[in-house]
């Protein structure tokens, strides 16, 4: 399949990072766009990124190379947070738009499954939301959010290599099973 990975944000967004300064989301977001890419690659699955390394491009601009490039999935990659200091707000949820098609739902479940079980996170279920890149796309798109950066815990986990490929390979995995079912 030709699929967009999407890393949230740029690097430089305004307030997308720890409480304490440490850990940008998009560090994260991207680390683990690229090991999916990697995963993905060698299964034999074409991988496109709407997001870039030095700069955050706007979401229409994503959401509108998924468009042209008519790719058949959109996946996006976020770390969360819950208000702005360290609070027990933790575990692990995935989006798809309130309209959201029977695809981008199947694709979700894969992708959530897959992620609780190589992170043994809690989980927060699978829900749906008005976000831009889950609205505009007109393919099955999913919005994973993999921890919480206000939870100091679980930024604990997001900055480490291990827990980023971690998650990786769970939405790697997820997809290629969505692929070939
Ligand atoms: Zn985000």
């Amino acid at each position: 399949m030709k699929i967009i990975i999407d890393a949230g944000h740029g690097p430089e967004t305004k307030g997308k990072r720890s409480p304490d300064g440490r850990l940008r989301e998009f560090h994260f977001n991207g680390a683990v766009a690229k090991e999916v890419k990697k995963q993905l690659t060698a299964l034999g699955h074409t991988i496109i990124f709407s997001h870039q390394q030095n700069q955050d491009v706007p979401l229409q601009e994503r959401t509108a190379l998924a468009n042209r490039l008519r790719v058949d999935l959109f996946v996006s990659i976020h770390a969360n947070a819950f208000g702005t200091g360290f609070n027990a707000a933790n575990g692990i949820e995935t989006f798809t738009y309130t309209a959201a098609s029977g695809e981008s739902k199947r694709l979700s479940s894969f992708i959530h499954q897959a992620l609780l079980l190589a992170t043994g996170r809690k989980n927060r279920g699978q829900k749906q939301a008005d976000f831009a890149v889950l609205r505009d796309t007109r393919m099955p798109a999913v919005l994973v959010e993999c921890g919480f950066m206000t939870n100091q815990a679980e930024l604990a986990l997001l900055k480490t290599d291990d827990y980023q490929k971690r998650c990786a390979r769970a939405i790697a995995f997820g997809i290629d099973c969505f692929s070939r079912n």
